[in-house]
């Protein structure tokens, strides 16, 4: 099966007890396990005794999203950073991770504030260089973990090199997949250990559900992670559940319009004399272009771009309608993010002037719309100059 039939038809399409189209929404804390009690001594223990270990509707969006990756198992979590929290969470005090240096805001926070405090040691490499990966190891360290195309400058880092130097020295790697989903990427097959997901993005689609997803190469791994999912318990509802499944749906045709859109805007940005410069992998131009062409099958819907000056950003977010001046990314509307007020805020500012994330940043992730009146829109709200 193709890619886009395997989004539709991947084991769930049709509920067996009922015949529905679809996933039952089990919205349940307990289950009654009064048949294993009358089935005598030699009974197995039943499947589902209580929803923070395990739900019926959480489990067909594990299945899935482990069928998609290519994985053994896959594990559900209440959102992004509770998948990617409990994820670190298999290791231990005094292990040393090493993470490239533009992960997701909220993945650097949580290694800097909470995982520190564990003890859980941590060196931040441009991973756009592998041979960093092979400086910063020490005698403990444990995990590798990449993103790619990075946020907000949509840097490439070569994965299948990166993981086969974490490898050799016997790493554990995690690949956060959000930007690019398994429709377009599947790190699982460049040899990575652990896919995370913010389901909150692409999977769910609609800007309408906080939800995180992890899956792991390995059965053996997969028995780590279910013990951090099941003792820390960051596991999602199962109507959030249900709304990624549902999502998962449409992500072939959302994610096809969204890119031809993020192309079309990008072309049409670098003729307005307010732009500096546009970052998206889908660009000719792009430094990482034949990196990420050899690894995904498409650049994705989120692309960055710089105006001249800090003025013409904020006018830009203030003057858009067509955009929502927000957070977030994925959704079916398009959205316009500040990332040095809003996900990179937490990074210092002498950190972000050296990762090159400005006052004049501005980050687009493109929805439905039609792309020219998002063209259109964005011309006026850039202005005159
Ligand atoms: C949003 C995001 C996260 C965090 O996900 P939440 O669902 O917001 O917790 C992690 N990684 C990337 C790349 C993201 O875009």
């Amino acid at each position: 099966m193709r890619r886009g039939t395997l989004l539709i038809h991947n084991g769930h399409e049709t509920d067996p007890a009922s015949g529905a189209l679809g996933v039952p929404l089990i919205q349940t804390s307990t289950f009654n396990q009064a048949a294993y009690f009358n089935a005598g001594p030699d009974a197995k223990a039943p499947e589902f005794d209580y929803a923070r270990s395990g739900n019926p509707t959480r489990k067909a969006l594990e299945e899935i999203i482990a069928s998609l990756e290519g994985g053994a198992a896959g594990y559900a979590f209440g959102s992004g950073i509770a998948a990617i929290s409990s994820a670190l969470g298999i290791f231990s005090a005094g292990d040393h991770v090493i993470a490239a240096e533009d992960i997701y805001g909220g993945s650097y926070r949580i290694l800097n504030t909470f995982y520190s405090r564990w003890g859980l040691e941590h060196t931040a490499i441009d991973s756009a260089r592998p041979e960093e990966i092979r400086r910063a190891l020490r005698p403990n360290t444990k995990a590798l973990f990449l993103e790619s195309p990075s946020n907000p400058l949509l840097k490439i880092s070569d994965l299948k090199t990166c993981i086969g130097i974490a490898k050799e020295a016997g790493l554990i790697s995690v690949v956060d997949n959000t930007f690019m989903t398994p429709y377009l990427q599947r790190p699982l097959e460049l040899g990575a250990d652990i896919v995370i997901h913010s389901a909150t993005k692409f999977l769910g689609g609609h800007s309408d559900v906080v939800s995180g997803l992890a899956v792991c190469a390995t059965r053996e791994l997969g028995k780590r992670l279910y013990a951090v999912q099941n003792g820390f318990g960051a596991v999602p509802g199962p109507w959030d559940a249900w709304l990624v499944i549902r999502g998962i749906k449409t992500l072939r045709v959302r994610l096809e319009a969204q890119e031809k859109a993020a192309r079309f805007l990008c072309e049409g940005l670098r003729e307005h004399p307010a732009v500096a410069a546009v970052y998206y992998p889908g660009l000719e131009d792009h430094p990482g272009k034949k990196i990420h062409d050899a690894q995904a099958s498409g650049a994705g819907a989120v692309f960055s771009f710089k105006t001249k000056t800090a003025e013409q950003a904020l006018r830009f977010l203030g003057r858009v309608r067509l955009a929502a001046a927000a957070v977030s990314l994925g959704g079916v509307e398009t959205i316009a993010s500040y990332p040095v007020r809003m996900s990179h805020a937490s990074i210092p500012q002498a950190e972000r002037e050296r990762l090159g994330i400005s006052d004049t940043l501005i980050r687009i992730s493109t929805g439905l719309e039609n792309p020219e009146d998002l063209l259109e829109d964005f011309e006026q709200a850039l202005g005159e100059v």
